[in-house]
């Protein structure tokens, strides 16, 4: 079916596109009822999640869709967003079952991260990682995202915070579902842009710069690719130093920072240069020029082993960005 999905077929058969994603997404469609909904986990900007039972232990996300759930619009496209997420299947990223898709009840149902996420692990128990182990965990996120951009999906919300550490695994979480928030009640409270903590630090320059006061949702900013690495900077970062970049700094400070193409400095980063430079080359205020998740792989695998004690540093001073 998805070959054909828009095409004629060779003898001209026009296939219906619409009809074809309709018998695609019948296979993944999980009646609600079928599911055993248990504890909630969190609540996020899409909804609640739930520790949940379907075949084996499952994460239920529940959709609040508020008194927008007969708008047909916004569930075609909840409905093409879930069309690409069955399309993955990679060891570093969180395993799609199906969804609910039957409004008011809209649900998306994944494998169940039995581990903690890099958030918990960094910013709440205040765990550091040993720099070859830091290495490990940049690899298997590189490797998560190189194929999500193969399959021409872009995450839009890397962050420490939809990294789990699963048995010694990296399992990436919330790919390509950011436009769901446009569906979810939580994100249209007012007109204001909601900043959650944290989250900032994430975007590069040209998101930032496409950031308005007034807009309450987030689906017209311009993610790409390239957006995606500099979030993966940032994860980088945090690996290296238990701490998000520009700190305790208000928004707007950061906001102003980041737009106009300075960057966290590194100098006091105890880290080898070859390490610093991905970083930095990850943070490229031009989007061209940042690397892709295959590059960032080998680069990986290109820094000398025998340097990976954690050395002294070799400070780089860019807090100033030259390129901007
Ligand atoms: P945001 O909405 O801003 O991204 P968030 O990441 O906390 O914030 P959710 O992604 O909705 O929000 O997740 C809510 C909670 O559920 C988090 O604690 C998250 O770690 C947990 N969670 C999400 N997916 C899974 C999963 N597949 N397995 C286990 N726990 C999960």
């Amino acid at each position: 079916v998805d070959s054909m999905d828009s095409q004629d077929d060779p003898l001209g058969h026009s296939w219906n596109r619409q009809n074809s994603l309709a018998a695609t997404m019948k296979e993944w469609d999980i009646p609600f009822e079928d599911l055993a909904i248990g504890d909630s986990i969190g609540k996020g900007r899409f909804g609640t999640v739930h520790k949940g039972h379907w075949h084996g232990d499952v994460a239920i996300k529940l959709l609040d869709m508020g008194n927008d759930s007969d708008n047909q619009a916004q569930l075609a496209a909840f409905r093409l967003e879930l069309a690409m997420l069955r399309k993955t299947r990679h060891e570093n990223l969180v395993l799609f079952m199906g969804a609910c898709m039957k409004p008011p009840r809209l649900a998306i149902v994944t494998s169940f991260c039995k581990g903690e996420t890099l958030y918990t692990l960094i910013h709440m128990k205040k765990d550091t990682f040993k720099i070859n182990k830091a290495m490990i965990i940049a690899s298997q996120v590189a490797q998560g995202m190189s194929y999500l951009h193969a399959r021409s999906i872009i995450h839009k919300d890397l962050r420490s915070k939809n990294i789990f550490i699963d048995a010694g695994r990296v399992v990436i979480t919330d790919f390509g579902l950011f436009h769901v928030t446009k569906i979810c009640r939580g994100s249209k409270k007012d007109d204001w842009l909601s900043v959650p903590r944290g989250w900032l630090c994430y975007l590069a320059p040209e998101i930032i710069r496409a950031l308005k006061a007034l807009q309450h949702s987030n689906m017209d900013l311009p993610f790409t690719e390239k957006s995606d690495l500099y979030a993966f900077g940032t994860v980088w970062y945090e690996l290296l130093c238990n701490e998000w970049p520009f700190r305790s700094q208000p928004c707007e400070t950061v906001i102003w920072q980041v737009g106009c193409g300075m960057k966290q400095s590194l100098s006091t980063v105890n880290a080898p240069r070859e390490v610093k430079d991905i970083l930095m080359s990850c943070w490229a205020y031009q989007p061209q020029e940042r690397p892709d998740f295959v590059q960032i792989t080998k680069a990986l695998e290109r820094v000398p082993r025998t340097r990976l004690i954690r050395s002294p540093s070799h400070p780089v001073h860019l807090s100033r960005s030259t390129e901007g």
